[in-house]
Protein backbone atom coordinates (compact mmCIF):
# COMPACT_ATOMS: atom_id res chain seq x y z
CA UNK A 1 0.00 0.00 0.00
CA UNK A 2 1.58 3.39 -0.70
CA UNK A 3 0.65 5.68 1.54
CA UNK A 4 0.84 5.18 5.83
CA UNK A 5 -2.26 4.56 7.28
CA UNK A 6 -3.23 4.01 11.04
CA UNK A 7 -4.42 0.76 11.80
CA UNK A 8 -8.68 1.38 12.21
CA UNK A 9 -8.21 3.37 9.21
CA UNK A 10 -6.57 0.43 7.53
CA UNK A 11 -9.13 -1.76 8.62
CA UNK A 12 -12.22 0.42 7.45
CA UNK A 13 -11.27 1.50 4.39
CA UNK A 14 -8.75 -1.18 2.79
CA UNK A 15 -11.69 -3.76 2.23
CA UNK A 16 -12.80 -1.76 -0.63
CA UNK A 17 -9.80 -0.70 -1.54
CA UNK A 18 -9.75 -2.28 -5.09
CA UNK A 19 -12.96 -1.25 -5.78
CA UNK A 20 -12.14 0.80 -8.63
CA UNK A 21 -9.09 0.23 -10.64
CA UNK A 22 -7.25 3.07 -12.65
CA UNK A 23 -7.91 1.76 -16.22
CA UNK A 24 -12.04 0.58 -15.12
CA UNK A 25 -12.15 4.91 -14.30
CA UNK A 26 -10.69 5.59 -17.82
CA UNK A 27 -12.99 3.05 -19.43
CA UNK A 28 -16.07 4.15 -18.24
CA UNK A 29 -16.40 8.02 -18.58
CA UNK A 30 -13.96 7.92 -21.70
CA UNK A 31 -11.23 9.45 -19.97
CA UNK A 32 -7.29 9.39 -20.77
CA UNK A 33 -4.87 7.85 -17.88
CA UNK A 34 -2.11 10.52 -17.60
CA UNK A 35 -0.83 8.94 -14.33
CA UNK A 36 -1.54 5.47 -13.08
CA UNK A 37 -2.29 5.47 -9.57
CA UNK A 38 -3.64 2.34 -7.27
CA UNK A 39 -7.08 1.56 -7.16
CA UNK A 40 -9.51 2.83 -4.67
CA UNK A 41 -12.95 3.80 -3.82
CA UNK A 42 -13.99 7.81 -5.05
CA UNK A 43 -14.37 11.09 -3.27
CA UNK A 44 -16.07 14.09 -4.52
CA UNK A 45 -15.19 16.01 -1.59
CA UNK A 46 -11.86 17.34 -0.49
CA UNK A 47 -13.02 18.04 3.23
CA UNK A 48 -14.27 14.03 3.60
CA UNK A 49 -11.60 12.03 1.78
CA UNK A 50 -9.84 9.28 3.50
CA UNK A 51 -6.54 7.81 3.01
CA UNK A 52 -7.13 5.37 -0.76
CA UNK A 53 -9.42 7.32 -2.77
CA UNK A 54 -9.54 9.06 -6.02
CA UNK A 55 -10.47 12.77 -6.31
CA UNK A 56 -13.36 13.27 -8.63
CA UNK A 57 -13.29 16.62 -9.43
CA UNK A 58 -16.67 18.08 -10.28
CA UNK A 59 -18.70 21.14 -10.82
CA UNK A 60 -20.58 22.38 -8.18
CA UNK A 61 -23.27 24.77 -8.84
CA UNK A 62 -20.89 27.13 -5.99
CA UNK A 63 -18.31 25.25 -6.51
CA UNK A 64 -15.33 23.36 -9.13
CA UNK A 65 -13.54 20.58 -7.67
CA UNK A 66 -10.65 21.28 -9.78
CA UNK A 67 -10.21 24.38 -6.98
CA UNK A 68 -9.36 21.87 -4.44
CA UNK A 69 -6.52 20.29 -5.86
CA UNK A 70 -3.57 20.76 -4.28
CA UNK A 71 -1.17 19.91 -1.76
CA UNK A 72 -3.43 19.33 1.11
CA UNK A 73 -5.50 16.26 -1.19
CA UNK A 74 -2.10 14.74 -1.16
CA UNK A 75 -1.70 14.88 2.52
CA UNK A 76 -4.53 13.09 2.87
CA UNK A 77 -3.98 10.74 1.31
CA UNK A 78 -5.59 10.93 -1.84
CA UNK A 79 -4.10 8.47 -4.49
CA UNK A 80 -5.36 10.30 -7.74
CA UNK A 81 -7.82 12.82 -9.29
CA UNK A 82 -10.19 12.28 -12.19
CA UNK A 83 -11.22 15.97 -13.95
CA UNK A 84 -10.48 18.08 -16.26
CA UNK A 85 -6.93 19.38 -15.10
CA UNK A 86 -4.12 19.60 -12.47
CA UNK A 87 -2.04 21.91 -11.52
CA UNK A 88 1.70 22.07 -11.98
CA UNK A 89 2.97 20.18 -9.26
CA UNK A 90 0.03 17.67 -8.91
CA UNK A 91 2.34 14.25 -8.81
CA UNK A 92 -0.37 11.54 -7.68
CA UNK A 93 -3.04 9.92 -10.37
CA UNK A 94 -4.38 11.77 -13.19
CA UNK A 95 -7.43 10.27 -15.59
CA UNK A 96 -8.21 13.27 -17.80
CA UNK A 97 -11.72 13.64 -19.20
CA UNK A 98 -13.24 16.13 -20.90
CA UNK A 99 -16.15 18.69 -20.85
CA UNK A 100 -18.56 18.51 -17.69
CA UNK A 101 -17.06 16.19 -14.88
CA UNK A 102 -20.99 15.73 -13.36
CA UNK A 103 -21.65 13.99 -16.85
CA UNK A 104 -18.80 11.64 -16.74
CA UNK A 105 -19.68 11.40 -12.81
CA UNK A 106 -23.05 9.81 -13.86
CA UNK A 107 -21.66 7.92 -17.00
CA UNK A 108 -19.23 5.94 -13.78
CA UNK A 109 -22.42 5.37 -12.14
CA UNK A 110 -23.97 3.41 -14.71
CA UNK A 111 -20.89 1.50 -15.32
CA UNK A 112 -21.51 0.61 -11.44
CA UNK A 113 -24.64 -0.26 -12.17
CA UNK A 114 -23.92 -2.56 -15.19
CA UNK A 115 -21.15 -4.61 -12.98
CA UNK A 116 -23.56 -5.17 -10.00
CA UNK A 117 -25.06 -8.62 -10.52
CA UNK A 118 -27.31 -8.52 -7.19
CA UNK A 119 -30.23 -6.90 -6.25
CA UNK A 120 -31.19 -3.19 -6.53
CA UNK A 121 -33.94 -1.60 -4.72
CA UNK A 122 -34.59 1.66 -5.65
CA UNK A 123 -37.61 3.86 -3.40
CA UNK A 124 -39.46 7.00 -3.36
CA UNK A 125 -42.13 8.81 -1.99
CA UNK A 126 -42.96 12.06 0.19
CA UNK A 127 -41.88 11.16 3.95
CA UNK A 128 -40.54 8.28 5.10
CA UNK A 129 -37.62 7.61 2.63
CA UNK A 130 -34.68 7.05 4.68
CA UNK A 131 -36.67 5.49 7.47
CA UNK A 132 -37.62 2.62 5.38
CA UNK A 133 -34.80 1.94 3.63
CA UNK A 134 -32.58 0.93 6.37
CA UNK A 135 -35.11 -0.95 7.19
CA UNK A 136 -35.46 -2.85 4.18
CA UNK A 137 -31.44 -3.13 4.35
CA UNK A 138 -31.80 -4.81 7.70
CA UNK A 139 -34.14 -7.46 6.49
CA UNK A 140 -31.69 -7.63 3.50
CA UNK A 141 -29.12 -8.21 5.64
CA UNK A 142 -29.67 -11.39 6.58
CA UNK A 143 -29.19 -12.82 2.74
CA UNK A 144 -25.88 -11.00 2.27
CA UNK A 145 -24.06 -7.61 2.06
CA UNK A 146 -26.48 -4.71 1.60
CA UNK A 147 -25.09 -1.50 0.36
CA UNK A 148 -27.36 1.56 1.02
CA UNK A 149 -27.55 5.41 0.05
CA UNK A 150 -25.77 7.22 2.86
CA UNK A 151 -27.10 9.73 5.03
CA UNK A 152 -29.31 11.48 2.66
CA UNK A 153 -27.90 11.60 -0.75
CA UNK A 154 -30.72 10.87 -2.78
CA UNK A 155 -30.62 13.37 -5.92
CA UNK A 156 -28.34 12.76 -8.65
CA UNK A 157 -25.19 13.36 -7.77
CA UNK A 158 -26.00 11.20 -4.05
CA UNK A 159 -27.43 8.42 -6.83
CA UNK A 160 -24.49 8.67 -8.60
CA UNK A 161 -21.97 7.89 -5.44
CA UNK A 162 -24.32 5.55 -4.10
CA UNK A 163 -24.04 3.75 -7.16
CA UNK A 164 -20.20 3.83 -7.48
CA UNK A 165 -19.67 2.83 -4.01
CA UNK A 166 -20.94 -0.57 -4.29
CA UNK A 167 -18.69 -2.91 -2.94
CA UNK A 168 -17.79 -5.98 -5.20
CA UNK A 169 -19.02 -9.14 -2.96
CA UNK A 170 -22.65 -7.18 -2.36
CA UNK A 171 -25.41 -8.67 -2.98
CA UNK A 172 -28.12 -5.95 -2.42
CA UNK A 173 -28.41 -2.02 -3.46
CA UNK A 174 -30.73 -0.02 -1.24
CA UNK A 175 -31.15 2.97 -2.94
CA UNK A 176 -33.48 5.72 -2.22
CA UNK A 177 -34.52 8.02 -4.78
CA UNK A 178 -35.50 11.82 -3.83
CA UNK A 179 -37.33 14.93 -5.82
CA UNK A 180 -36.01 18.27 -6.41
CA UNK A 181 -38.66 18.98 -8.53
CA UNK A 182 -37.71 18.71 -12.34
CA UNK A 183 -40.11 16.80 -14.21
CA UNK A 184 -38.08 13.37 -15.80
CA UNK A 185 -35.63 13.81 -12.40
CA UNK A 186 -36.60 10.46 -11.21
CA UNK A 187 -37.07 8.72 -14.30
CA UNK A 188 -33.39 9.99 -15.07
CA UNK A 189 -32.34 8.55 -11.49
CA UNK A 190 -34.71 5.21 -12.01
CA UNK A 191 -32.88 4.71 -15.51
CA UNK A 192 -29.68 4.99 -13.95
CA UNK A 193 -30.40 2.37 -10.91
CA UNK A 194 -32.71 0.08 -13.49
CA UNK A 195 -33.83 -1.13 -9.82
CA UNK A 196 -35.38 -4.71 -9.80
CA UNK A 197 -37.79 -4.19 -6.84
CA UNK A 198 -39.11 -0.43 -7.33
CA UNK A 199 -40.87 0.74 -4.31
CA UNK A 200 -43.52 3.65 -3.93
CA UNK A 201 -44.44 4.49 -0.15
CA UNK A 202 -46.54 7.43 -0.37
CA UNK A 203 -47.82 10.45 -1.91
CA UNK A 204 -47.97 13.65 0.67
CA UNK A 205 -47.52 17.11 1.14
CA UNK A 206 -43.51 17.84 1.18
CA UNK A 207 -41.19 19.37 -1.04
CA UNK A 208 -44.31 21.28 -2.72
CA UNK A 209 -42.75 24.46 -4.49
CA UNK A 210 -42.74 22.83 -7.56
CA UNK A 211 -46.18 20.98 -7.28
CA UNK A 212 -49.61 22.69 -7.67
CA UNK A 213 -51.36 19.17 -6.78
CA UNK A 214 -50.78 16.07 -5.24
CA UNK A 215 -51.56 14.46 -8.57
CA UNK A 216 -48.91 16.26 -9.81
CA UNK A 217 -46.20 14.35 -7.18
CA UNK A 218 -48.08 11.53 -7.84
CA UNK A 219 -46.74 11.64 -11.36
CA UNK A 220 -43.44 12.91 -10.45
CA UNK A 221 -43.06 9.66 -8.15
CA UNK A 222 -44.27 7.45 -10.61
CA UNK A 223 -41.85 7.74 -12.87
CA UNK A 224 -40.41 5.28 -10.55
CA UNK A 225 -42.15 2.54 -12.44
CA UNK A 226 -41.94 3.95 -15.53
CA UNK A 227 -39.03 1.87 -17.37
CA UNK A 228 -39.81 -1.19 -15.08
CA UNK A 229 -39.05 -4.20 -17.05
CA UNK A 230 -41.16 -7.46 -17.13
CA UNK A 231 -40.08 -10.12 -14.47
CA UNK A 232 -39.34 -6.70 -11.89
CA UNK A 233 -41.09 -6.04 -8.43
CA UNK A 234 -43.12 -2.89 -7.91
CA UNK A 235 -43.63 -2.84 -4.02
CA UNK A 236 -46.55 -0.34 -3.88
CA UNK A 237 -48.77 1.43 -1.00
CA UNK A 238 -51.93 0.38 -0.89
CA UNK A 239 -53.68 3.02 1.31
CA UNK A 240 -52.55 5.76 -0.87
CA UNK A 241 -55.36 6.01 -3.46
CA UNK A 242 -52.60 8.19 -5.69
CA UNK A 243 -50.50 5.44 -5.42
CA UNK A 244 -52.58 2.96 -6.55
CA UNK A 245 -53.49 5.10 -9.81
CA UNK A 246 -49.73 4.97 -11.09
CA UNK A 247 -49.56 2.61 -14.56
CA UNK A 248 -48.02 -0.37 -13.79
CA UNK A 249 -45.82 -1.70 -16.81
CA UNK A 250 -47.64 -5.11 -18.36
CA UNK A 251 -45.31 -8.23 -17.21
CA UNK A 252 -44.13 -6.16 -13.58
CA UNK A 253 -45.18 -8.09 -10.30
CA UNK A 254 -46.97 -6.17 -8.21
CA UNK A 255 -46.96 -6.72 -4.18
CA UNK A 256 -49.33 -4.39 -2.09
CA UNK A 257 -48.83 -3.56 1.49
CA UNK A 258 -50.54 -1.62 4.05
CA UNK A 259 -53.71 -1.74 6.14
CA UNK A 260 -56.56 -3.31 3.40
CA UNK A 261 -57.56 -6.27 3.30
CA UNK A 262 -56.30 -8.20 0.34
CA UNK A 263 -52.45 -6.77 0.70
CA UNK A 264 -50.04 -9.03 0.30
CA UNK A 265 -48.32 -7.60 2.80
CA UNK A 266 -50.57 -6.64 5.57
CA UNK A 267 -50.08 -4.25 8.65
CA UNK A 268 -52.56 -6.44 10.62
CA UNK A 269 -51.61 -3.88 13.91
CA UNK A 270 -50.12 -1.26 14.92
CA UNK A 271 -50.06 -0.65 18.44
CA UNK A 272 -47.71 1.73 21.11
CA UNK A 273 -46.36 0.28 23.90
CA UNK A 274 -43.67 0.63 26.49
CA UNK A 275 -44.73 4.21 27.47
CA UNK A 276 -45.18 5.08 23.58
CA UNK A 277 -41.30 4.48 23.22
CA UNK A 278 -41.66 1.43 20.94
CA UNK A 279 -44.40 0.30 18.55
CA UNK A 280 -46.01 -3.63 18.78
CA UNK A 281 -46.50 -4.80 14.84
CA UNK A 282 -48.36 -7.75 13.62
CA UNK A 283 -47.79 -8.19 10.03
CA UNK A 284 -49.58 -11.18 7.38
CA UNK A 285 -48.68 -12.09 4.44
CA UNK A 286 -49.85 -13.74 1.24
CA UNK A 287 -46.76 -12.60 -1.13
CA UNK A 288 -45.03 -15.51 -2.74
CA UNK A 289 -41.21 -14.86 -3.38
CA UNK A 290 -41.35 -13.68 -7.01
CA UNK A 291 -37.39 -13.98 -6.87
CA UNK A 292 -36.85 -16.80 -4.23
CA UNK A 293 -33.32 -15.58 -3.28
CA UNK A 294 -33.97 -17.75 -0.06
CA UNK A 295 -32.16 -20.97 0.00
CA UNK A 296 -34.52 -23.33 1.75
CA UNK A 297 -38.14 -22.69 -0.10
CA UNK A 298 -41.00 -21.48 2.39
CA UNK A 299 -43.66 -24.45 3.11
CA UNK A 300 -46.62 -22.09 3.17
CA UNK A 301 -47.20 -19.02 1.65
CA UNK A 302 -49.60 -17.39 4.51
CA UNK A 303 -47.53 -15.96 7.13
CA UNK A 304 -48.09 -14.32 10.38
CA UNK A 305 -45.77 -12.48 12.44
CA UNK A 306 -45.20 -10.32 15.73
CA UNK A 307 -42.57 -8.39 16.64
CA UNK A 308 -41.32 -4.75 18.51
CA UNK A 309 -40.04 -1.89 17.39
CA UNK A 310 -38.28 -0.02 19.84
CA UNK A 311 -38.62 3.29 18.84
CA UNK A 312 -41.59 6.01 18.93
CA UNK A 313 -44.36 6.62 16.52
CA UNK A 314 -46.67 4.49 14.57
CA UNK A 315 -45.47 5.27 11.32
CA UNK A 316 -43.17 3.24 11.98
CA UNK A 317 -45.11 0.28 11.54
CA UNK A 318 -45.96 1.60 8.02
CA UNK A 319 -42.18 1.54 7.03
CA UNK A 320 -41.46 -2.02 8.50
CA UNK A 321 -44.92 -3.18 6.28
CA UNK A 322 -43.34 -1.38 3.22
CA UNK A 323 -39.77 -3.21 3.96
CA UNK A 324 -41.35 -6.26 4.64
CA UNK A 325 -42.92 -6.34 1.22
CA UNK A 326 -40.10 -5.63 -0.38
CA UNK A 327 -37.81 -8.45 1.75
CA UNK A 328 -40.89 -11.24 1.25
CA UNK A 329 -41.11 -11.38 -2.25
CA UNK A 330 -37.33 -11.54 -2.76
CA UNK A 331 -38.08 -15.09 -0.55
CA UNK A 332 -37.96 -14.27 3.14
CA UNK A 333 -39.37 -15.94 5.45
CA UNK A 334 -41.93 -13.56 7.49
CA UNK A 335 -40.64 -14.63 10.28
CA UNK A 336 -37.06 -13.84 9.48
CA UNK A 337 -37.88 -9.96 8.41
CA UNK A 338 -39.71 -9.31 11.92
CA UNK A 339 -36.84 -11.07 13.88
CA UNK A 340 -34.05 -8.17 11.88
CA UNK A 341 -36.83 -5.38 12.07
CA UNK A 342 -36.92 -5.86 15.98
CA UNK A 343 -33.15 -4.79 15.78
CA UNK A 344 -33.74 -1.62 13.92
CA UNK A 345 -32.41 1.62 16.09
CA UNK A 346 -33.85 5.16 15.04
CA UNK A 347 -31.63 6.44 12.24
CA UNK A 348 -29.79 9.63 13.93
CA UNK A 349 -32.07 12.86 14.32
CA UNK A 350 -35.74 10.84 13.07
CA UNK A 351 -37.82 9.52 15.69
CA UNK A 352 -34.56 9.17 17.84
CA UNK A 353 -35.62 9.43 21.76
CA UNK A 354 -32.58 10.54 24.29
CA UNK A 355 -33.20 11.03 27.93
CA UNK A 356 -30.86 13.83 29.23
CA UNK A 357 -28.57 13.31 32.61
CA UNK A 358 -31.25 15.78 34.43
CA UNK A 359 -33.87 13.17 33.33
CA UNK A 360 -35.35 15.44 30.44
CA UNK A 361 -36.71 12.92 27.51
CA UNK A 362 -36.14 14.39 24.12
CA UNK A 363 -38.03 13.18 20.81
CA UNK A 364 -35.46 14.11 18.46
CA UNK A 365 -36.96 14.96 15.10
CA UNK A 366 -34.90 17.43 13.83
CA UNK A 367 -33.56 16.19 10.19
CA UNK A 368 -36.84 17.44 8.58
CA UNK A 369 -40.65 18.45 8.48
CA UNK A 370 -43.53 18.53 6.47
CA UNK A 371 -47.19 18.01 7.63
CA UNK A 372 -47.24 14.26 7.29
CA UNK A 373 -44.48 13.84 9.70
CA UNK A 374 -45.56 16.52 12.20
CA UNK A 375 -48.81 15.02 12.49
CA UNK A 376 -47.01 11.76 13.02
CA UNK A 377 -44.76 13.04 15.40
CA UNK A 378 -47.16 15.04 17.61
CA UNK A 379 -48.53 11.80 17.57
CA UNK A 380 -46.02 10.41 19.32
CA UNK A 381 -45.24 12.94 21.42
CA UNK A 382 -49.00 12.74 22.77
CA UNK A 383 -48.79 8.89 23.33
CA UNK A 384 -45.40 9.02 25.25
CA UNK A 385 -45.59 8.22 28.96
CA UNK A 386 -44.74 11.44 31.14
CA UNK A 387 -44.01 12.09 34.44
CA UNK A 388 -43.75 16.25 33.87
CA UNK A 389 -44.84 17.92 30.85
CA UNK A 390 -44.93 17.12 27.01
CA UNK A 391 -43.32 19.72 25.35
CA UNK A 392 -43.75 20.32 21.63
CA UNK A 393 -40.66 22.66 20.12
CA UNK A 394 -41.31 23.20 16.51
CA UNK A 395 -40.00 24.86 13.74
CA UNK A 396 -41.01 26.35 10.42
CA UNK A 397 -42.07 24.12 7.44
CA UNK A 398 -40.25 25.22 4.19
CA UNK A 399 -40.71 24.13 1.09
CA UNK A 400 -44.28 23.71 1.23
CA UNK A 401 -45.69 26.31 -1.56
CA UNK A 402 -49.00 27.27 -2.02
CA UNK A 403 -49.86 25.16 0.94
CA UNK A 404 -47.64 26.51 3.71
CA UNK A 405 -50.14 29.23 5.82
CA UNK A 406 -52.70 26.41 6.16
CA UNK A 407 -50.30 23.82 7.21
CA UNK A 408 -48.30 25.27 9.75
CA UNK A 409 -52.16 26.58 10.82
CA UNK A 410 -53.33 22.71 10.98
CA UNK A 411 -50.01 21.15 13.19
CA UNK A 412 -51.28 23.89 15.87
CA UNK A 413 -54.49 22.45 15.56
CA UNK A 414 -52.57 18.82 16.46
CA UNK A 415 -51.07 20.70 19.11
CA UNK A 416 -54.18 22.04 21.09
CA UNK A 417 -54.72 19.15 23.20
CA UNK A 418 -54.43 19.80 27.03
CA UNK A 419 -51.99 16.78 27.32
CA UNK A 420 -49.52 19.36 25.61
CA UNK A 421 -48.47 21.34 28.57
CA UNK A 422 -45.85 23.85 26.33
CA UNK A 423 -45.36 24.98 22.70
CA UNK A 424 -42.64 26.72 21.14
CA UNK A 425 -42.48 28.11 17.87
CA UNK A 426 -39.60 28.91 16.02
CA UNK A 427 -40.26 30.90 13.12
CA UNK A 428 -42.36 33.82 11.31
CA UNK A 429 -44.48 30.96 9.32
CA UNK A 430 -45.56 29.59 12.59
CA UNK A 431 -45.28 32.48 14.53
CA UNK A 432 -48.12 34.09 11.77
CA UNK A 433 -50.24 30.97 12.25
CA UNK A 434 -50.52 31.11 15.84
CA UNK A 435 -51.40 34.60 15.76
CA UNK A 436 -54.17 34.28 13.05
CA UNK A 437 -55.86 31.08 14.50
CA UNK A 438 -55.03 32.72 18.21
CA UNK A 439 -53.45 30.23 19.61
CA UNK A 440 -51.90 32.35 22.06
CA UNK A 441 -55.12 32.63 24.15
CA UNK A 442 -55.88 29.18 25.17
CA UNK A 443 -52.51 27.97 25.44
CA UNK A 444 -49.06 28.32 26.91
CA UNK A 445 -46.81 29.21 23.71
CA UNK A 446 -44.00 31.25 23.22
CA UNK A 447 -42.70 32.46 19.49
CA UNK A 448 -39.08 33.15 18.38
CA UNK A 449 -37.78 34.03 15.00
CA UNK A 450 -35.44 31.09 15.04
CA UNK A 451 -34.20 28.20 17.08
CA UNK A 452 -30.96 30.43 18.10
CA UNK A 453 -33.03 32.68 20.16
CA UNK A 454 -34.95 30.05 22.00
CA UNK A 455 -31.73 28.43 23.79
CA UNK A 456 -30.92 31.16 26.48
CA UNK A 457 -34.26 30.02 27.38
CA UNK A 458 -34.45 26.38 28.04
CA UNK A 459 -32.84 26.13 30.73
CA UNK A 460 -35.83 28.26 33.27
CA UNK A 461 -38.43 26.16 30.62
CA UNK A 462 -37.93 22.40 30.73
CA UNK A 463 -37.77 20.04 34.06
CA UNK A 464 -36.67 17.06 34.60
CA UNK A 465 -39.35 14.71 33.54
CA UNK A 466 -40.74 16.66 31.07
CA UNK A 467 -40.81 14.82 27.72
CA UNK A 468 -39.59 17.15 24.57
CA UNK A 469 -40.23 16.68 20.92
CA UNK A 470 -37.85 18.97 18.59
CA UNK A 471 -38.79 18.92 15.22
CA UNK A 472 -38.63 21.24 11.94
CA UNK A 473 -37.19 21.78 8.23
CA UNK A 474 -33.54 21.13 7.54
CA UNK A 475 -33.08 24.80 7.33
CA UNK A 476 -34.41 25.95 10.89
CA UNK A 477 -31.69 23.46 12.18
CA UNK A 478 -33.43 22.40 14.86
CA UNK A 479 -30.71 20.57 16.11
CA UNK A 480 -29.32 23.18 17.76
CA UNK A 481 -32.16 23.57 20.21
CA UNK A 482 -31.51 19.49 20.80
CA UNK A 483 -27.83 20.30 21.27
CA UNK A 484 -29.04 23.12 23.63
CA UNK A 485 -31.36 21.03 26.13
CA UNK A 486 -28.76 18.37 26.21
CA UNK A 487 -26.04 21.04 27.38
CA UNK A 488 -27.92 22.81 30.01
CA UNK A 489 -29.25 20.00 31.63
P1 LIG B 1 -36.21 13.42 2.95
O1 LIG B 1 -37.18 13.86 1.89
O2 LIG B 1 -35.72 14.53 3.83
O3 LIG B 1 -35.11 12.54 2.41
P2 LIG B 1 -37.35 10.96 3.89
O4 LIG B 1 -38.47 10.69 2.95
O5 LIG B 1 -36.08 10.24 3.70
O6 LIG B 1 -37.09 12.52 3.98
P3 LIG B 1 -37.20 10.19 6.68
O7 LIG B 1 -35.91 10.91 6.79
O8 LIG B 1 -37.22 8.74 6.84
O9 LIG B 1 -37.96 10.61 5.33
O10 LIG B 1 -38.21 10.81 7.73
C1 LIG B 1 -38.51 12.19 7.69
C2 LIG B 1 -39.47 12.51 8.78
O11 LIG B 1 -40.70 11.83 8.58
C3 LIG B 1 -39.00 12.07 10.14
O12 LIG B 1 -39.45 13.05 11.02
C4 LIG B 1 -39.69 10.76 10.39
O13 LIG B 1 -39.87 10.50 11.75
C5 LIG B 1 -41.02 10.96 9.66
N1 LIG B 1 -41.57 9.76 9.04
C6 LIG B 1 -40.92 8.67 8.60
N2 LIG B 1 -41.76 7.78 8.05
C7 LIG B 1 -42.99 8.32 8.10
C8 LIG B 1 -44.29 7.90 7.70
N3 LIG B 1 -44.49 6.71 7.11
N4 LIG B 1 -45.34 8.74 7.94
C9 LIG B 1 -45.16 9.90 8.55
N5 LIG B 1 -43.96 10.37 8.96
C10 LIG B 1 -42.88 9.60 8.75
MG1 LIG C 1 -34.23 10.85 3.17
Amino acid sequence: YPYPLSQPLRRRWCEDDRLWTASEIAEAINGEIIRRAPSGTISIDSRTLVPGQWFFAIHGENFDGHDFVDESLADKGCVGIIGNRVCGNWDRGFIRVEGDTLIALEKLAKYARNRFDGILVGLTGSVGKTTTRSMISLALESLGRTHQTRGNFNYMVGVSLTLIGIPLDAKFAVVELGFGGLEGEILKMAQMCQPSVRVLLNVRHSHMEHFTSLEDVARAKGELLKEAQPGDICVLNADDPLIMNVPVPAGVQKVLFGQKRGCDVRLALAESIDGGRSVRVVLESNVSAYRNLFPVPRESVHELVEFKIPAPGLHLATNACAAAAVAASLGIPLAQIGESLSRFRPVPMRSDVQVTEDGITIIDDTYNANPTSMAAAINSLKTMQCMGKRVAILGDMLELGAAEAEAHELVLKLCSDPCIGLVILAGKRFTAAAEKVNFMRNHNVLCATDAESLLARMNELLAAGDVVLVKGSRGMQMEKVVDMIKAVS
